[in-house]
């Protein structure tokens, strides 16, 4: 079975139309009029192909194709991404999944063969987090891990609630899904980063996500007049958490394979005249391997405990504030992606996941796995986002031939 390559293009640039900006990008934050544009043109487009539509109370998306013969509770292939987007992005982040799952599903209903389990495309709400935390928010509650109380409860910028958008534009629905046994699911996505571009490989074969760790650091000291007071009586808050910042970067070269960013910094009073008495930072620390990143999480910790000086007059306090564990993929579908590429004839490449997915939720529950195509110079979340009409076919090819094999497909035929 081949994809309808054509036809593929052309969706991906229809569903690019809902929502796009007239400085160019697209916007579909989750749930706002154009983010239910976007699920009804996926919905309008399960439906034509006959699938059974299903919504559930966050307003997940599901399209399902029963074996033949009708329903039956064993063992459910699901597949897809999702369709909101960050507030200026491109077309392919979290698209082209579900379009391409769309495209996957179209083909095998029209070659007229039947798996012997259902055929789901899911497609998620809130995947991205921007409008509304958390992020992953649709898979988070599909996975049983956020509750729909809170999920109501979440509030945007301007203290709208995701229950009052969702009344308002009778966004969620009645359905479950447990009657289908799902047990796998598979998501394609592009892969944000630089890694298949620089290796000039056709496809990665996702094998996990790594774990992610947030921490906020506060250091205090006391405020004085730059000029007059000497160097060795101030309390530079700082100086002191300019000490600690370059410490914890450091880590980097002590634990293979971790990343490290302290991306935000903000000085208390902010004045060129005035030594800082309070400096807030974060870290974000990254790692694939669960004993690694709670190692690099204790040395972050024990760094800020050594550099808490209260009787220097400078204290360090700090809090988590987000921790998302790594996982690995299961064995029996990273191997049915790599089956499928070598069977493409295209070259593949084992790699870890630098962001998070909501495969990544799901691999909680299910037999889950990804795969990317390359990011030219890895830019996602921008109008800038490119992969070339080659990556994407290829990437789409592999998901279909990865579903018929998750699927039972007679492999001789396929
Ligand atoms: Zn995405």
């Amino acid at each position: 079975m081949h994809i309808d390559a054509p036809r593929l293009l052309r969706r991906l640039d229809d569903l690019a139309a809902i929502g796009a900006l007239p400085e160019g990008g697209v916007q579909r934050l989750a749930f706002s009029d154009e983010d239910l544009a976007g699920r009804n043109w996926v919905q309008y487009h399960l439906e034509a192909l006959g699938l059974q539509v299903r919504i559930d109370e966050v307003g997940n998306l599901f399209g399902v194709l029963y074996p033949e013969g009708g329903p039956i509770d064993a063992g459910a292939i699901m597949f897809g991404s999702h369709t909101d987007t960050v507030g200026r992005a491109g077309r392919l982040d979290g698209s082209l999944g579900v379009v391409a799952a769309l495209e996957a599903l179209e083909v095998i209903v029209t070659s007229g063969w039947r798996p012997a389990r259902p055929l789901v495309l899911a497609s998620f709400v809130n995947e991205e987090g921007v409008r509304y935390m958390p992020d992953m928010m649709g898979s988070l509650f599909h996975a049983g891990d956020l509750s729909l109380e809170a999920v109501r409860e979440a509030r945007d910028r301007n203290g709208v609630s995701v229950g009052e958008e969702m009344d308002r534009l009778d966004y969620a629905g009645k359905d479950e899904l447990t009657d289908l046994g799902i047990d796998t699911f598979l998501e394609l996505h592009i892969e944000q980063g630089p890694v298949l571009e620089t290796l000039n490989r056709h496809v990665g074969i996702v094998t996990g996500v790594q774990g992610l760790s947030w921490f906020e650091v506060t250091v205090e000291g006391a405020s004085n007049h730059a000029g007059t007071t000497p160097m060795d009586l101030r309390r530079d808050a700082g100086k002191h958490a300019a000490d600690l910042a370059a410490r914890l970067r450091i880590l980097t070269d002590e634990i293979e394979g971790l990343r490290l960013t302290i991306g935000s910094m903000t000085w208390y009073p902010n004045l060129i005249n005035v030594i800082p008495d309070r400096v807030v930072f974060t870290v974000d620390a990254r790692h694939p391997d669960p004993a690694t990143l709670e190692d690099a999480e204790n040395r972050i910790r024990s760094l800020c405990t050594a550099a808490h000086r209260p009787e220097k007059g400078l204290t360090v306090a700090w809090k988590p504030l987000a921790r998302v564990a790594p996982c690995s993929f299961a064995s029996g579908v990273v191997e049915a992606v790599a089956d499928a590429i070598d069977r493409e004839g295209l070259t593949g490449h084992r790699m870890i996941s630098g962001a998070g997915h909501d495969a990544h939720i799901l691999s909680r529950c299910y037999r889950a796995g990804m795969i990317f195509i390359p990011s030219r110079g890895g830019v996602s979340h921008h109008p800038d986002e490119y992969s070339t009409d080659e990556q994407i076919i290829h990437g789409a090819q592999v998901l279909l031939r990865s579903i018929l094999s998750l699927a039972d497909y007679p492999t001789s035929a396929s």
